[in-house]
C-alpha cells in the first residue's frame, strides 16, 4: 500500500468546493478531476493524494483506513454509525437542511404515518423524537413524487433554496438537522500519523475560519 496520505472526497460539486481548503494546505490537484476519469488523483505534494468517490461511500473509505481524510456532507455521516471516525472540522460549504415536507396546505394524518426518504436513520430518530409511528419507505432519488403518487404521506430530504419542493406543491414543515461538509479523519490514523494530520486540519482550519471572518465582514 502507498504510504501516502489520502483524502477522500466526494465526487462533483464537494469535491470543487473543496479546492481552495485544500489549497490552503499546500494541496493542489495535478489534473483537472472533471476532465479526467480517474479515480486516484495526484496533487502537488508528493505525500498526498485524493480519491474520488460516491459521497455514501466517503464515511466507508475513512472508517477502513483506505483514506486517512474524508470530506463529506453530514447528511451522510448521521445516516453512518462510524465509530471509526473523528470529525474535527465543519467546512462551512455545502450548506442545506434536512427537512419533512408534505403537500402544501394538508395535516399530518392520525394514523401510522408513511414517510418516503434516503435518510432512514435520520427520519427513525426524528419521528421518534416526536413520538410518532412511522413506515419509512426508503428510496433512492426524486424522493419529491412519493406523495404526489400516494406513496407517502410526508418525506425527510435536502432542501437548499425550497424550489424543489415549491415546483412538486411541497412546504417544508420540520427541520431534521442543519447540514453542511465535514471533515472526517480515521482515528487509527489520529494517532499514527498525528503531525502530518494536524499540519493539514489546521491548514483547513484556518482557511474556513478566514472565508467566515469575509463573510460577516462583507
Ligand atoms: P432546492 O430545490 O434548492 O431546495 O434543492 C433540493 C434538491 O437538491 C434536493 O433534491 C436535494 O436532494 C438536493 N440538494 C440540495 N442541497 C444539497 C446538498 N448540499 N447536497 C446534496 N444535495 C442537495
Amino acid at each position: 500500500m502507498s504510504n501516502q496520505l489520502t483524502i477522500a472526497v466526494s465526487k462533483g460539486r464537494v469535491l470543487e468546493d473543496t479546492l481552495p481548503l485544500l489549497e490552503a494546505a499546500g494541496i493542489e490537484l495535478a489534473e483537472d478531476p472533471k476532465a479526467s476519469r480517474r479515480l486516484i488523483l495526484s496533487t502537488s505534494r508528493d505525500d498526498i493524494r485524493i480519491l474520488q468517490v460516491r459521497t455514501s461511500d466517503v464515511p466507508t473509505y475513512v472508517e477502513h483506513g483506505a483514506a486517512h481524510l474524508g470530506i463529506v456532507g453530514k447528511d451522510v455521516l448521521l445516516e453512518h454509525d462510524g465509530v471509526g471516525l473523528y470529525e474535527p472540522l465543519d467546512l462551512d460549504l455545502a450548506h442545506c437542511r434536512l427537512m419533512v415536507a408534505r403537500p402544501a396546505g394538508s395535516e399530518r394524518p392520525r394514523r401510522r404515518l408513511r414517510v418516503a426518504t434516503k435518510f432512514i436513520a435520520s427520519a427513525r430518530r426524528h419521528y421518534a423524537r416526536l413520538g410518532l409511528q412511522v413506515e419509512l419507505i426508503k428510496l433512492y432519488g426524486s424522493v419529491e413524487l412519493a406523495p404526489l403518487v400516494g406513496l407517502a404521506d410526508e418525506i425527510v430530504d435536502l432542501v437548499d433554496t425550497g424550489n424543489t419542493l415549491r415546483a412538486n406543491g411541497l412546504e417544508a414543515v420540520e427541520t431534521v438537522a442543519d447540514i453542511s461538509a465535514r471533515l472526517v479523519v480515521n482515528k487509527a490514523a489520529m494517532k499514527t500519523r498525528h503531525s502530518q494530520i494536524r499540519g493539514i486540519v489546521d491548514a483547513i482550519a484556518a482557511r474556513v475560519a478566514e472565508g467566515r471572518k469575509g463573510r460577516v465582514g462583507a
